[in-house]
């Protein structure tokens, strides 16, 4: 790979991706949101926060004075807006874009799942339930503000109000056990899981923990990616994109 590589990151792909880049000698800066207190950090550079939407972004890649030969949206699959504004300024800039998406999780036999479109219909699919476990991170939390019934509510950094009114917050970061969720489920009397369609091994044990339990989980499906954007699922993938 020649040439300066803006990974767009906030996951363990982008970190991982970063890292072999620097390890290959590549010239790297990483982006980060700036949304969690003390995010792990990959190798190389590192900036953190927005960059001003759409033209913020293009301005960014057509001002820099050492110029990125590519970008890789490595962002995590429900950070739609970034992904939108990463598609915007490639092409306003006509600089090489890839996106590096990891699949979404697959229902084995046992599972339960329920898919919905929202966090809204998430949040109506909690209705005659004892207790859900809500996944779905930090933001987007108001549309359960209105669950009546005791809840856990896990996120890495503290979730800001409104919340349920019976939540009980539990603060943790991936990677999770199965045996460490179906304690934490079995200990809250937990009868229905929320989460993303998020993907990837790192907070999958939920999802094993509900099928050996027993408990239904209610899956929010990805938003789409724009079009014309290639995509790829792993890191080995997107070194092959870069190094083509
Ligand atoms: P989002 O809704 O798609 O983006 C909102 C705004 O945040 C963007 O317009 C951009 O601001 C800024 N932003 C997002 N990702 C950025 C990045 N990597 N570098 C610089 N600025 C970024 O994003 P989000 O869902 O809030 O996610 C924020 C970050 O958390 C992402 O990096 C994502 O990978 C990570 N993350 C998200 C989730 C999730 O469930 N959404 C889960 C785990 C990790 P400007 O318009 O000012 O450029």
């Amino acid at each position: 790979m020649t040439g300066r590589v803006l990974v767009l990151g906030g996951t363990a792909e982008a970190r991982q991706l970063a890292a072999r880049l620097v390890a290959a000698g590549a010239d790297v800066l990483s982006s980060l949101a700036g949304r969690v207190a003390d995010p792990p950090l990959p190798p190389g550079g590192v900036r953190v926060g927005g960059f001003g939407g759409v033209a913020g972004l293009t301005a960014a890649l057509d001002g820099d004075p050492r110029p990125f030969a590519a970008v890789v949206d490595a962002t995590h699959p429900f950070a739609a807006t970034m992904t939108a504004h990463a598609a915007a300024a490639a092409a306003a800039t006509g600089t090489p874009l890839l996106r590096l998406q990891r699949p979404g999780w697959t229902a084995r036999p046992g599972d339960d799942w329920r898919w919905v479109d929202t966090l809204e219909q998430a949040a109506a699919a909690m209705t005659g339930h004892r207790c859900a476990f809500v996944t779905t991170g930090r933001q987007g939390l108001a549309a359960f503000a209105g669950l009546a019934a005791p809840c856990v509510v896990r996120s890495v950094d503290p979730p800001a109000p409104p919340l349920p009114p019976r939540a009980t917050v539990v603060l943790d970061r991936g990677p999770f056990t199965v045996a460490g969720e179906r304690a934490l489920m079995v200990a809250h009397g937990v009868d229905v899981v929320v989460t993303k369609d998020s993907g990837g091994s790192m907070t999958a044990a939920k999802l094993t923990a509900a099928r050996e339990l027993g408990v239904p989980v209610v899956l929010v499906r990805r938003p789409p990616l724009p079009a014309g954007v290639p995509v790829v699922a792993t890191v080995e993938e997107a070194l092959a994109w870069l190094g083509r």
